[in-house]
This record gives structure tokens, sequence and C-alpha cells, in this order.
């Protein structure tokens, strides 16, 4: 049900097709978040004609509102918000340990306080499992425990080993045969642990593998080491994905490290505070100095919003709060972070991937 074809590699790097469940997806891909079942400020036919064939969806969030029972009615998360594309759901870990009042960890599972109404809820692989099935998730990831940061080398050891035995259990717990698991790395900053959690992974046996546990307050020189380390050792014929990664900056060093898969908030997210990414750097519309700037965000940009818009209408629907602003600067956003993913797969397709960071690096932080 995944097939994964490397089409060129350059250095670390790779380009390659992604088949899922009859879709075809070429990576290095991002795939913007749509936490409820919606890819905030969109309809799903927009971000699918941007290019984007793959998007994230939130187990947590959808477990609690509207639940099972009402994605189900309607056949699954694509039918339910009309997406065309693929689907990868998160495994709720994340979010139980960095949203929800904890009431009890054990081997077993994760028991917690709903944060929408308080209620208690049970949390453990094979429900995990269960549901991201139901929701007819074309990739699910395996529960596991997100080790915080900073962490201690004998807490992240005892994290990693409890993620490996819910991840041998995520693995039991597959019922369907289009599912396509993927194993989570964790270990916090330490080599050596990160090591070990990728070795107890490929014993178990996944369709692709992701490294987790990083974007939660390490530097990015830590990150990067991080994924020195450990991206070119996990299986080459595999997809790779880093899991909730990041800035553009961010993913044009993971990519040259060899990472495939990127999913984050941060595009459509900053695009609602007007915090907006050009070829020169990022345009922070708040600023007064935009307030009467006839230009486009970004010249060189072909969006709908550039194509139409000035900074000064844009920044007047910001301070205006008009819903308007959140959908064009979000279009924005999410464009520019297509066109830098096919910037990367095309130039190493083209067999000039360092010009193309050279050339990202060079135009970073210029005057906007
Ligand atoms: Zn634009």
């Amino acid at each position: 049900m995944l097939e994964f074809n490397i089409k060129n590699s350059q250095g670390k790097a790779r380009s390659a097709t992604l088949k899922l469940n009859g879709n075809h997806i070429d990576t290095p891909c991002f795939m913007p978040v749509g936490t409820a079942a919606t890819v905030k400020a969109m309809t799903a036919s927009e971000v699918y004609d941007f290019g984007f064939k793959i998007i994230l969806a939130n187990t947590f969030h959808l477990m609690l509102r509207p639940g099972v029972e009402i994605i189900s009615k309607h056949g699954g998360i694509h039918r339910f918000m009309n997406w065309a594309g693929s689907i990868i759901t998160d495994s709720g870990g994340y979010q139980v340990f960095s949203l929800a009042k904890l009431r009890k960890i054990t081997a077993e599972g994760v028991y917690f306080n709903s944060p929408i109404d308080g209620e208690k809820v049970f949390l453990d692989p094979k429900k995990s499992i269960w549901l991201q099935e139901q929701f007819g998730a074309d990739i699910i990831m395996q529960f596991d425990e997100c080790t915080p940061y900073p962490a201690d080398k004998g807490t992240a050891d005892k994290s990693l080993e409890l993620s490996l035995e819910w991840g041998k259990r995520s693995k039991d717990s597959i019922a369907k045969d289009e599912s396509n698991l993927f194993g989570i790395i964790q270990g916090g900053v330490h080599d050596d642990l990160r090591d070990k959690s990728l070795s107890g992974l490929l014993e178990i046996g996944f369709d692709g593998y992701a490294i987790g546990g990083l974007s939660v307050g390490e530097t990015s020189e830590e990150r990067n080491a991080v994924l020195d380390n450990i991206a070119h050792k996990m299986p080459s014929n595999k997809p790779r994905y880093l899991m909730g990664v990041g800035t553009p900056v961010d993913i044009v060093e993971a990519v040259l490290r060899g990472v495939d898969m990127f999913d984050c908030v941060i595009p459509t997210r900053n695009a609602r505070t007007g915090f907006l990414y050009t070829k020169k750097g990022v345009l922070k519309l708040r600023n007064s100095k935009y307030k009467g700037d006839m230009s486009p965000i970004d010249e060189d940009c072909s969006c709908y919003t550039c194509l139409n818009y000035s900074r000064s209408y844009l920044r007047h629907l910001d301070t205006c709060k008009e819903i308007l602003g959140l959908r064009l600067n979000t279009i924005h956003n999410l464009y520019y972070y297509h066109e830098l993913m096919k910037g990367l797969r095309d130039s190493i397709s083209l067999d000039r991937l360092e010009d193309f960071v050279r050339e990202f690096y060079n135009s970073q932080n210029q005057e906007i």
C-alpha cells in the first residue's frame, strides 16, 4: 500500500515518489496541518490545488471533537472534510502530554482529562491505532511518548523504552491492510539513545520512520546534530519524516540531511498573525511601515494574494481583524512553502541543490 521510489539523490538529500493508496506524492514534501480536519482558513480544494497532496490531522483533537462516530459516519476524514489527497494522522501522544491535564501514565497507556469537558479519557497504543484506522488515515503513527526537553539521559532512555514497547503494541494493533504504520525515533539529544531507539524500531519493522521529540525547545544546532547523527542511518528505501518541524531554514537543513517529509503549524499559524515568509526573509505585516505600502508581500511570488493585493490592504485587514486577511495571508504562506519544497525537489533532480541552498541563504534577511 506504500511504495517509496527514490528518483535522485544529491549528497544525503533525495527526491522520491511516495505512492500511497493510489495517490502519488513527490518528496521532499511539506504536509499542512489540519488539526481539526481543516487547514485553517482554507478549503480543502484550495490546499490541494496549491500542489499539496498530503495533510496531517490530529487524532487527539478529533477523538474528543467531533468523536470517532461522527467521522466514521462520513466514511472517514477524507470525506468528512472533502479532501482528495492523502492523510497522515498523529497518534495523539504528543497532545496528551502537551495539552491535557494528565492523570496517570502507566506502561499500559495514559489517563487524562479532556481539555474540552474535563471528562476522563484513556489512550493507549491499541486505542490510538483503532482511532486512526477508523479515521481512514493513509499513514498512521505509532503511539509514543514525546520525550520532554531538556531530559537527562536516564529519563530519555526510560522514555524511549516505553515508546519502543508502545511501538510494538501499535504494530500488533493494526487491523487494516491499507494502513501504513510509521515508527517514531525518540532519545532526546543523545546520539547513542537515538541509535538505540532506531535499532529497536527496525527490529519491529515499520512502513516508514519518523524522528520525534524535536522542535520541543532545543536549539537549531542541537536539532541539526541529532539529524546529522540519525537521518542517514534510517532505512534509505523508506520515507523519513521529521515531525513538527519547521521554519523554511529548518526544512532546508533537514532536507540536506536526508529527510523526506515535514509537517508544521508554522506557515498557517504565523500567517494569521501577519508573519509572512518571502524569498527575502520574513515580513511582519503589523509593522507600521507597511501602512501605505502599495507593493505586494513578495514581488517574486505568483500567489493569488500577491497578484491582487498590496501590503497596505493586507495590513488594513489585519488591523480590522477581518476574516479575509487570515485567508489571504494563509494563501501566501502555504504557496511559499509549496514553492520552497518544489524548489528543493527540482534542484535535487537537476543536481543543483548546492546552488539552490546558496541562493536561498543569500536572499534571506534582506531589507523588505
Ligand atoms: Zn504570495
